[in-house]
């Protein structure tokens, strides 16, 4: 056993000291984990847009200082007390939405929305006593998503913790704990597109892709991927993206194009932006009689989702997920085992890669639209 165990371990984290300002590497001290709660060494993390939108805090509620950082694969280090199912040296994924394994929804087989362990972006705590592991000169630093992967070591609730095959490379598996997940599950978990339907992609982002990725599994014959950024577009033909709509070069409503170009709309949409006019649209241009959108990015706090009553009378689905329906304990391993049986190719996701030190060029590229996934070395 490690000589840290039990003890505050000193180690590099990013902070966020303010809203959209560089993060600074710091010292911080990262206390053991208390009952139920496990403390991790983080070997790869990497920059999801959800981090972003919370750092930038524009339409989002401010937290500050705080250690972002969610998608991430490492060791456990220690575990708290009652923690029976990990022990020191397993390989896993922290991830941002839980599965307490006994409330309503862990029991559901159609629910991820676990009632203890859910998402919870403005919470900056522990849930068992309301503190931050983290602190440096005694003050605390709020922790993001239950997750705050951008420390050398973190402290996570044992049910967000997906325990993984040790032989799969944490450098690629790493993307499966936040955003390929939720794209690739998005589309197969929910959208669930028949063999030979149209799906409409609105961000090709790498959750964008990733569910390009899910409708060209699950045998789609049109893909049409909408972003505004015609960078993206090339990008995408390697994840099956068969049509592209850049919604600015049109000058009527994006779903009308698509609705053109569909003959009344596609089977299945799901929206990757976190715009909600981008989300209207996906809503909109799906087909009546059968069509279903699912949205997948996250909105501002005061978005307002407007559509007309008649789209569902029309017989229009509307659904949205966190985490692609996937329960995070129960059904990652298996995610990470089609990445190595090679169902599911994660490299073409990756197209940075950056030491710790540097890892503020992670939100350079996504804030330019440059690439799609950046993985975080976090030994560098
Ligand atoms: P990304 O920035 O890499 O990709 C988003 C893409 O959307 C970009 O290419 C951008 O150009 C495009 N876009 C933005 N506004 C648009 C618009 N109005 N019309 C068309 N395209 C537009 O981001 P990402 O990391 O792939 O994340 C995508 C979204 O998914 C974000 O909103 C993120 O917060 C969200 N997300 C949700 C979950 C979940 O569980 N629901 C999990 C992870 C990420
Ligand atoms: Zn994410």
């Amino acid at each position: 056993m490690s000589s840290t165990v039990g003890q505050v371990i000193k180690c590099k984290a990013a902070v966020a000291w303010e809203a959209g300002k560089p993060l600074v590497i710091e010292e911080v001290e990262v206390a053991p984990p208390q009952a139920q709660e496990v403390r991790l060494k983080i070997l790869y993390t990497s920059l999801c847009h959800t981090d972003v939108y919370f750092w930038e805090a524009k339409g989002q509620t401010p937290l500050f200082p705080r250690i972002f950082g969610h998608e991430a694969g490492g060791v456990v280090e220690s575990v708290g007390e009652g923690v029976t199912d990990l022990a020191p040296g397993d390989h896993v994924l922290p991830v941002f939405t839980g599965e307490c394994r006994e409330c309503a929804h862990c029991k559901s087989p159609d629910s991820n929305m676990c009632d203890l362990l859910r998402i919870n972006p403005d919470r900056g705590v522990m849930i068992s006593d309301g503190k931050a592991r983290f602190s440096k000169d005694g003050k605390p630093i709020y922790h993001f998503l239950g997750t705050s992967t951008f420390s050398q070591y973190t402290v996570v609730h044992v049910g967000c913790v997906a325990k993984i095959n040790p032989s799969a490379p944490l450098d690629k598996a790493c993307v499966i704990s936040c955003g390929i997940s939720t794209g690739y599950g998005a589309c197969v978990n929910v959208a669930k597109p028949p063999k030979g339907s149209s799906v409409a992609v609105f961000g090709l982002g790498a959750v964008g892709l990733a569910a390009a990725e899910g409708a060209r599994a699950s045998g789609a014959s049109r893909i049409i991927g909408v972003d505004l950024n015609a960078s993206r577009f090339e990008l995408a033909k390697q994840f099956g993206v068969t049509e592209f709509v850049n919604p600015a070069d049109h000058k009527k409503p994006v779903q009308e194009v698509i609705a053109e170009m569909t003959n009344g709309g596609v089977d299945r949409s799901i929206e990757c932006t976190g715009n909600v006019r981008a989300m209207i649209s996906a809503f909109e241009c799906v087909h009546d009689g059968w069509g279903v959108a699912v949205l997948v990015g996250v909105p501002s706090k005061d978005d307002e989702f407007k559509t007309h009553p008649m789209n569902f009378l029309n017989e229009r689905t509307l659904k949205g997920t966190f985490y692609g329906n996937y329960k995070p304990r129960t059904d990652i391993p298996g995610v990470v085992e089609k990445y190595m049986n090679k169902e599911l190719e994660l490299e073409k996701f990756i197209t940075h890669t950056v030491p710790f030190s540097e890892i503020n060029k992670a939100f350079d590229y996504m804030l330019r639209g440059e690439g799609l996934r950046c993985i975080i070395k976090m030994d560098d």
